[in-house]
């Protein structure tokens, strides 16, 4: 998310006559083949809750050939010699075809996952970009180290060799960045990877397979297996042919992924999971800066975010003022289809997103927290999508579902705070730990809680920002690894030491 976004961009939508176009198989070795079984499954657009293609659905045999290709891949035929200076080139030639590519990517996005077409186009797409040209550049340089050691004539020295192959399952939050996140730094590496986007949005990583083969990759490099957790990731997780997986979703998944993981092969795992981020407006803060900032850090994909600031503890002076300033943004969010010009928010993925977000509201509200604005399925002409207006939770108790589950959904609940010990403690309640967001003008207040928050991001001033040389990743339950970064190297690379007698 991208605070600097201007809101007020508009692009028109071609005419999606390249959704035929896409392909709707699976991509294994360099080919693109249906399911072993024949099956599909639809995707569906959350803004008309209208079927927009049926897609290939791969389970255990397709996954087996996956397995295969990527294996062969990786043990032999050119990818297996090839120089990380030559995969940085095929990732910067990647790199080019998506940012050629960017209308249609951004415009599947936006039809799969239902995000305005601006943000699909302005933030997604060229973070995606620059993650594949930001691995291009380092996969020359991952290098060892010599190493000093207390024998005699003896010379030793480290390689950092690729784990092999690499299963990556991803969300439906950020489509096609996800996929970059994952591919990019596994490819630069040297493995090769069996992707599996979300079910709810396949397109445009399927789209990306045809801009993969076009880019030279050899083939069995990078496989796409679309379908469902069951059977399709599962069965990634639990093939010993694969070497590592790496995950963002749930933390109930990313549990069964680890044990699944240990099951089968021991194989390698890095969990980017759930959060419920504090974010925290001190007396101090330039208020009407942190007011947009808490209002964008949960509303903005419709708070469908593993980072969304939906705790939100604001100093006790300042609570009424932040309070209305908040409400009034919220009631000026425009909510709506995404292709609409001007719509600042999307619908939730699916039914049963909006379900479960709509459950909680019902818990919150039986609690005894009370909803200050928002609250409401969207009608009229967004019936027949998963629209919820933005709601803002007050008066609820630290210990309430609301403010410790992950809920998803654009759902914030607002809390007074009285002193800097209440507000660490509490700030720190919960099993999450992926990011906080602290708003003062007091630069050593600043430093401090970042300091004293568990999270594997702060954000000062700002909120939600990212970029490819930035680390990220959760403390606690939040997951483990950390993608983005020189950091995502190690997620992909193991260490061999060569003792080497003189
Ligand atoms: P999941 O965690 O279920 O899905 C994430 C990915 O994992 C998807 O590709 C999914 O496949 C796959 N998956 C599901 N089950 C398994 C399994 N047993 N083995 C291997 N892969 C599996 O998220 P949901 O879409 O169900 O969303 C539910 C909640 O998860 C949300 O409300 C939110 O709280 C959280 N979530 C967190 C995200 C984050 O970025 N931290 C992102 C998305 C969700 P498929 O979807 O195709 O079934």
């Amino acid at each position: 998310m991208d605070l600097n976004l201007p809101v007020d961009v508009t692009l028109q939508p071609g005419t999606l006559a390249f959704l035929e176009s896409v392909p709707k198989k699976l991509l294994i070795g360099r080919e693109w083949v249906e399911a072993a079984s024949g099956e599909t499954f639809a995707t569906i657009n959350p803004a008309t809750g209208e079927e927009l293609a049926r897609v290939a659905l791969a389970g255990a045999e397709d996954v087996d050939r996956a397995v295969a290709a990527a294996r062969s891949a990786f043990e032999s035929g050119p990818w297996s010699t090839m120089s990380g200076e030559q995969r940085g080139y095929l990732l910067w030639k990647l790199a080019d075809l998506v940012e050629a590519h960017a209308d249609e990517l951004a415009e599947l996005d936006t039809l799969d996952n239902g995000k305005p077409l601006r943000v699909s186009r302005k933030g997604d797409l060229p973070q995606a970009v620059r993650h594949f040209r930001y691995y291009a550049g380092l996969a020359g340089k991952i290098q060892g180290s010599t190493i000093p050691v207390s024998l005699p004539d003896l010379f030793v020295y480290t390689l950092r060799e690729p784990m092999g192959v690499a299963g990556l399952i991803i969300p439906w939050n950020f489509p096609l960045l996800m996929a970059a996140w994952k591919l990019a730094p596994a490819l630069a590496a040297g493995n090769t990877a069996i992707l599996k986007p979300a079910e709810e949005t396949p397109l445009s990583a399927l789209l990306l397979g045809d801009l993969i083969l076009q880019a030279g990759f050899p083939a069995g490099v990078v496989n796409i297996l679309t379908g469902p957790g069951l059977p399709t990731g599962a069965a990634i997780v639990s093939h010993v042919g694969v070497d590592k997986v790496a995950f963002t979703g749930s933390t109930l998944v990313g549990r069964e992924i680890m044990k699944n993981a240990a099951l089968s092969n021991l194989k390698r795992v890095s969990l980017e999971l759930g959060g419920k981020s504090p974010n925290v407006i001190f007396a101090d803060a330039d208020l009407p800066k942190a007011i947009k900032g808490a209002n964008w850090a949960v509303f903005s994909t419709a708070g469908q975010e593993c980072v969304a600031g939906s705790r939100l503890f604001i100093e006790r002076p300042v609570y009424d003022q932040v309070l209305e300033g908040l409400a009034s943004e919220a009631q000026r969010i425009r909510v709506g289809n995404g292709f609409t010009p001007g719509v600042h928010i999307g619908p939730l993925v699916s039914e049963t997103q909006l379900e479960r977000v709509m459950g909680y509201l019902e818990v919150g509200r039986q609690g005894r927290a009370e909803i200050l604005t928002g609250g409401v399925r969207l009608g009229g002409e967004l019936a027949g999508g998963y629209f919820l207006s933005p709601t803002i939770f007050t008066h609820q108790d630290d210990s309430q579902p609301l403010v410790q589950e992950e809920i998803f959904g654009p759902v914030v609940a607002a809390t007074a705070f009285d002193d800097w010990q209440e507000l660490v403690e509490r700030a720190n309640r919960t099993r999450y730990g992926l990011a906080a967001g602290v708003w003062t003008r007091d630069v050593s207040k600043a430093h401090r809680f970042a300091q004293a928050v568990r999270a594997g991001t702060v954000w000062i001033n700002c909120y939600g920002l990212f970029d490819p040389a930035a680390p990220f990743g959760g403390y606690k339950e939040s997951g483990f690894g950390r993608e983005m970064g020189q950091e995502a190297l190690e997620l992909f690379t193991q260490t061999k030491t060569v003792w080497v007698g003189l």
